[in-house]
């Protein structure tokens, strides 16, 4: 991970990229037409993908506001609080199927968490313990999120599918069950 070129930015700033946000928003709101969709998402579905920049999971699965919860951490990984997400999901807003999208070229695959703890701890002074859900092999992540997510008691026992989106061509390409 690098830090952007033209230096940190302090605590209290409005970079300009938050102030263009805000203008940005402005310009949405005069033609916002959203405002009668309810929470519970049209389409019953639950994503769980990378925050990966290059995935745009509603452009890619040609979804629109209000058509699903989407979820997203570094890796697309199913952690407690993916977890917590998916039963308020379920429960309280009634999707019945989960997709988990992974992708390639992922900066967790095969990533060196203790050189990277090492590096902080060195930088910052702190020691930190935390893991960051790095892997070795891209569907067999895929295939164990869903195998945590159809074993917890808590989520309902309907489709959960799993997806490797291609960051070369944009394709979704299904994991097979394993
Ligand atoms: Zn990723």
């Amino acid at each position: 991970m690098t830090s952007k070129p033209e230096g940190r930015l302090s605590p209290g700033d409005r970079s300009p990229e938050f102030r263009r946000v805000l203008a940005e928003n402005e310009r949405y709101t005069e033609a916002f037409d959203r405002s009668a969709l309810t929470a519970s998402p049209l389409r019953g579905l639950a994503i769980v993908a990378c925050m990966d920049a290059r995935l745009d999971v509603e452009e890619a699965l040609g979804l629109r506001t209000g058509d699903a919860h989407i979820i997203r951490n570094a890796g697309g990984i199913v952690t407690e609080d993916v977890i917590r997400s998916l039963i308020i999901s379920q429960h309280l807003l009634g999707t019945d199927e989960i997709v988990v999208i992974a992708h390639t070229g992922c900066g967790l695959i095969d990533a060196d968490e203790a050189a990277l703890r090492e590096r902080l701890t060195r930088e910052t002074g702190q020691p930190y313990d935390i893991a960051f859900g790095s892997f070795h092999d891209l569907a067999a992540s895929v295939r164990s999120s869903i195998g945590r997510l159809r074993a917890h008691p808590w989520l309902r026992p309907g489709p959960i599918h799993g997806l490797i989106f291609e960051v070369s061509t944009g394709r979704l390409h299904e994991v097979a069950d394993g």
